[in-house]
């Protein structure tokens, strides 16, 4: 480029200290992007690309979207991925001498960015940060639109992944030496790249993490001497993730510290304070809550469905009958983390039952909350001087109606809820200050004055009258200026451009008084003005200027001092949302006559006629059929669920693992009984549909699954595995299910209560060598010539041969039948060694011969099998997958069979 206009070499050297930003660039009212801003954001936000105007050379390419609806598009960038730098214009434009001074006023990112309506109400959006020393690593988040922040420690990579997985971040930030540090480094990027689009990822600079520079943002921040306070003193690494949070959020919410000039006297876009709702930080322990990793929430559907990753489907949809946002983001939080802790667990238990045995008690308590408003981003917006008069207004309307929730709630014999209620202070003085000084239909902006109520400012009463003086007067003017000119059509009107005129029409313009001074000619009417009327006119609109003024001036009064009870407002919101969310459950129980679980710390699970949430919801043709399920840890350790496809075995791995999670949030659960001994951790490897997410095989998915499973389970945990193995060859995934569950069964340590459903009958045989395995199956019946799924699980192992029960339904021939009986027989004895052992089940340390083949055989290699061809069809028969043949494949290859049998 040889010659730059000055306008472009300003946008440049933005640019240049932006590198890796979309640089908004004001421009009156648009904001430009230039060059290939340009070109990536009409891609992104399908906006004309053009490449003239705005006195640049011809070939800079251009792109531009309006002041007013920039928000969509900052969020529609923000969600492709990008980064924005919003660069505004900080002086008036009118005014400036040369080039309009600008300065970036805010950075916007995925976890930062967008105004609050745009966030889906009952979900958070935190920005997570993350440092680690490789030993031990710190981790905060924040949520933006509510202030909420906190910080935690954590010990080994995987449960950094399991804490960054459970808090679904918006947005991840590290410094860039921590993607170096073995584990650590791959957990971040494992879960960045989870999802799609990845998670946005960002690095503030290494001085950010820096252990007294961190300390010291805190320590400003919150203007204290010490974080003893916030419990986070002796955790140095949590301090340094949470210090570098907030100075990243300095860093891209004030950049240059400049307020941009509002044009035509719109509201500024930046806010003045974007910080000062964060008015805490707390520390949490990750031990606190059951661990439940990505795959088991997507696996367990908790709030978004397999089949098509909408809410619809979910637990969280089935469960959530919350009335307000902030209880159905507490009720996101408890699903999310359910508790460890029993007493915990049973005092949100004791309120839920509280509240759903009285429904009219419950009734009115959930009436009074469907009139309260979002009061926790509410109050982020009142703190950081965001919030408009309707925003006040619905705070007031909220906190009206706390005394009347007090009284109510308080009747409850809950010692949960009495604690909830403590904390929630009706705030009389900020109730009293609103009604005083609000109007009560304020209008939804702040510059048209007609905020603050009659009565609470003296000068704005007296500007007012003059106002309303001024203008009767000029209402009798009309007449009296009728009376003298004798035209009784004479008019006194008003518009923006020429203030207050007289109007009269064509015709009788010519008797209009001498004094009248002509504005303007219309095509059927003469306006004029008077010396009069224009002074009149003065007194109105300057009294209208400054009343608006006024009104401004003293609303932004008023909402600094709501703003300093920010924390209290947030407190309350917080409890609200808790309160909500106690009687959503509640709600919920009652609803579906669910039934309180027994909480305790026994180790056991013993579900007595339980049922899966959500099915029974979605398929209203076949009634459901509940089930038992005892897992004590002991005898009961691994249960071998077997039956065909279709019977229900993994519907049954699922509720299992729902009414567990369901019981550790506190809420009542769908079974006739059940008593849930608290479990640290589920771990699913469900289904081998949801393949390729992360560009590996289906095997290597469920491998890397299965290795996370032996690795981290205890024996508090839950396991979950349906059909293991399926993703490789008939004998590589039978040995591999095989050696999985042996070694659940015998590592100490690692003896997770385990639900194996399987296709591999084979596996039964466990049972017959190891103590605590017991086989269940789930009942079908045959029934003239159609197979009718009972849905009821049972003890023992199911028959064999449903292969050939399904051959036998496709019409094949009785002799075929028979003789693949024969060989089935004849393939299960060589099962049994002549010790009367299963062949393929050989504890672990007894000896293998030495010269024996690694692969599992059924035939001794050394013996020459009797007949050759008999053995080339059982050879065909055992690498069947009888569960994923049709019946028409399975007669094809008895056809192939039959033939060979023939030669
Ligand atoms: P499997 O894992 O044995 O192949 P699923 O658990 O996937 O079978 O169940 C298949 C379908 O059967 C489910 O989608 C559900 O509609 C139905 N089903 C499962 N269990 C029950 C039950 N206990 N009562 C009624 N319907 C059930
Ligand atoms: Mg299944």
């Amino acid at each position: 480029m040889t010659k730059l206009t000055p306008m472009i070499q300003q946008y440049l050297s933005f640019k240049e200290r932006y590198p890796d930003c979309i640089l908004f660039f004001r421009m009156g009212d648009f904001y430009e992007m230039f060059f290939e801003d340009a070109e990536k954001a009409s891609r992104a936000l399908g906006i004309t690309l053009t490449a003239r105007d705005k006195g640049m050379p011809e070939s800079v390419p251009l792109a531009g979207v309006p002041y007013h609806s920039a928000d969509v598009y900052l969020a529609r960038l923000v969600e492709a991925g990008y980064k924005v730098a919003v660069c505004e214009q900080v002086e008036d434009p009118r005014k400036a001498k040369g080039i309009v001074k600008r300065a970036v006023t805010r950075v916007i990112t995925p976890g930062t960015a967008v105004s609050p309506e745009r966030l889906p109400a009952k979900s958070s959006r935190y920005v997570v940060s993350v440092a680690s020393d490789g030993e031990e690593s710190g981790l905060a988040f924040l949520d933006f639109s509510t202030g909420e922040f906190k910080a935690t420690t954590l010990r080994r990579a995987e449960e950094l992944a399991d804490e960054l997985f459970r808090l679904e971040p918006a947005e991840i930030l590290v410094p860039k030496s921590l993607l170096d540090i073995p584990g650590v480094g791959e957990a971040v990027r494992e879960v960045s790249l989870s999802t799609e689009p990845p998670v946005f990822m960002d690095h503030p600079e290494e001085e950010a993490y820096d252990p007294d520079k961190a300390r010291r943002t805190l320590l400003e921040h919150f203007r204290a001497d010490t974080l003893e306070g916030f419990g986070v003193e002796g955790f140095p690494q949590a301090v340094r993730a949470a210090g570098a949070l907030l100075y990243y959020l300095r860093e891209t919410q004030e950049p240059e510290d400049v307020p941009p000039f509002a044009v035509g006297g719109d509201e500024p876009i930046t806010i003045p304070n974007p910080l000062s709702h964060v008015t805490g930080l707390s520390y949490y322990s990750s031990s606190d809550y059951m661990v439940l990793d990505e795959s088991t929430k997507r696996n367990l559907e908790l709030t978004r469905t397999l089949r098509d990753s909408k809410p619809a489907g979910s637990l969280f949809w089935f469960l959530d009958r919350t009335v307000t946002s902030m209880g159905g983001r507490v009720l996101r939080q408890w699903l999310h983390s359910p508790l460890m802790d029993v007493d915990r667990i049973n005092a949100r238990l004791d309120a839920v039952e509280w509240m759903a045995q009285d429904h009219a008690y419950r009734l009115d308590l959930r009436s009074l909350f469907q009139r309260l408003s979002d009061l926790e981003r509410i109050s982020a917006r009142i703190a950081t001087g965001s919030a408009h008069a309707r925003d006040l207004r619905a705070a007031r309307e909220t906190l009206e109606l706390i005394p009347a929730i007090k009284a109510l709630a308080g009747k409850a014999e809950s010692s949960k809820i009495q604690e909830v209620l403590e904390g929630l202070d009706p705030l009389e003085e900020v109730v009293g200050l609103l009604s005083m000084a609000l109007v009560d239909e304020p209008p939804s902006s702040l510059r048209d004055g007609g905020l603050i109520r009659p009565g609470y400012s003296a000068e704005i009463d007296e500007l007012t009258s003059v106002q309303r003086d001024a203008k009767s007067v000029i209402a009798g003017l009309e007449a009296a200026e009728r009376q003298r000119s004798g035209i009784p059509k004479l008019k006194v009107k008003y518009n923006k451009v020429f203030g207050y005129y007289i109007e009269i029409s064509k015709a009788q313009a010519a008797s209009a008084p001498s004094d009248y001074i002509r504005k303007q000619t219309l095509v059927n009417a003469e306006r004029f003005i008077t010396p009069e009327l224009k002074e009149l006119e003065a007194k109105v609109l300057g009294a209208e200027d400054r009343l608006i003024e006024l009104h401004y001036e003293l609303f932004v009064e008023l909402r600094e001092k709501v703003a300093s009870r920010a924390v209290q407002l947030q407190e309350n919101a917080r409890r609200l949302g808790e309160l909500d969310a106690i009687a959503g459950l509640a709600e919920m129980a009652a609803a579906k006559r669910l039934t309180r679980p027994e909480v305790d710390e026994s180790g056991e699970i013993d579900i007595k006629g339980g049922w899966h949430p959500v099915i029974p919801e979605l398929v209203k043709t076949e009634r459901f059929v509940p089930n038992d399920v005892l897992l004590d840890g002991q005898e009961y350790q691994i249960l071998i669920i077997t039956g065909p496809n279709m019977a229900g075995k993994s519907t049954i791995l699922r509720q299992t693992g729902l009414i567990t999670i369901m019981a550790q949030m506190g809420s009542f659960v769908p079974a006739r009984e059940a008593r849930i001994g608290v479990v640290d951790r589920i771990f699913t490897r469900v289904g081998a549909s949801d393949v390729l997410v992360r560009g590996m095989s289906t095997f290597m998915v469920e491998m890397t699954e299965a290795a996370n499973i032996l690795h981290n389970a205890t024996d508090k945990s839950l396991v979950l595995l349906d059909e293991i193995g399926r993703g490789t060859s008939t004998f590589d995934g039978l040995s591999i299910a095989w050696a999985v569950a042996e070694f659940l069964h015998d590592a100490p340590g690692r003896r997770a209560k385990t639900m194996f459903a399987t296709h591999y009958h084979e596996l039964v045989d466990l049972a017959e060598t190891r103590d605590r395995v017991k086989n269940y199956h789930v009942l079908v019946k045959e029934w003239e010539g159609e197979v009718i799924f009972l849905r009821r699980m049972v003890p023992g192992s199911t028959s064999r041969s449903y292969g050939i029960q399904v051959a036998r339904l496709a019409g094949l021939p009785a002799e075929v039948i028979e003789r693949a009986k024969e060989i089935l027989e004849n393939l299960e004895s060589v099962e049994h060694d002549p010790a009367g052992k299963p062949a393929i089940s050989k504890k672990a340390g007894e000896p293998r011969k030495k010269d024996g083949p690694v692969q599992l055989s059924f035939f001794p290699p050394s013996e020459p099998p009797a007949d050759p061809v008999a053995e080339k069809v059982a050879g065909q028969i055992r690498d069947m997958d009888l569960d994923a043949l049709t019946p028409l494949e399975a007669l094809t290859l008895l056809h192939e069979m039959k033939a060979e049998l023939k030669k």
